[in-house]
């Protein structure tokens, strides 16, 4: 078992429930909920106009100081006490998670959590490159990169900062090997805008 980082510096102890506490959660239908979402950062390098508009998420944006962030031994004691109300799978986002450094030392903790049994990552795919091998290395099971449009005109316009997805492309390859060698799949894309 790989160890810690010394960002995961100690081993947060092992939440437990009262048994009473340890029912599954459930929504108002009676459907167990075994997925939970986690937000690592509030930030993204892009400035979709649906999302973060430049109006609004311009240089003068106050985003939360990072000593503000859940640290990772807070994300890790709440996966554990989710995992006993039977969440099986964690999915990562943001903002744009790659951007909250360490990203592959928190996902490998979240791996090693008893009932987990999927870790996922959603992300616009502009850092996946450089760190697509430490996060398969680190427990990382799927990635969804979402990707609003291939025609890099609109790409372009719609991120908000000029970045074409060809540039994606070419660097989800460009690094130790192409992206899919690590994660067993292709990516999936998703979000494609009806261009009809
Ligand atoms: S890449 Fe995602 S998080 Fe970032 S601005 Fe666009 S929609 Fe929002």
């Amino acid at each position: 078992m790989a160890s810690s980082s010394p960002e995961v510096a100690a081993r947060p102890d092992a939440p437990s429930l009262p048994e009473s506490e340890q029912e599954a959660i459930s929504d108002q239908f009676g459907r167990r909920l075994r997925d939970l979402r986690i937000s690592v950062i509030d930030r993204c390098n892009f400035r979709c106009d649906y999302c973060m508009p430049m109006e609004t998420y311009g240089e003068d944006y106050s985003f939360l100081d990072p000593d503000h962030y859940l640290s990772f031994e807070e994300i890790v004691r709440l996966v554990r006490l989710f995992s006993l109300r039977g969440v099986e799978k964690i999915r990562i986002t943001g903002g744009e998670p790659l951007l909250r450094p360490n990203l592959d030392a928190l996902i490998r903790e979240i791996d090693r959590v008893d009932g987990i049994r999927d870790v996922a990552l959603t992300t616009n795919g502009y850092l996946l490159a450089d760190q697509a091998e430490a996060l398969a290395a680190a427990g990382l099971h799927r990635v969804t990169v979402s990707l609003d449009a291939l025609d890099p005109e609109l790409f372009r316009e719609m991120n908000g900062v000029g970045k074409d997805p060809e540039t994606i492309d070419r660097e989800d390859r460009r690094g130790p090997g192409d992206v899919t060698e690590f994660f067993g799949r292709r990516p999936f894309v998703g979000g494609l805008p009806d261009e009809g």
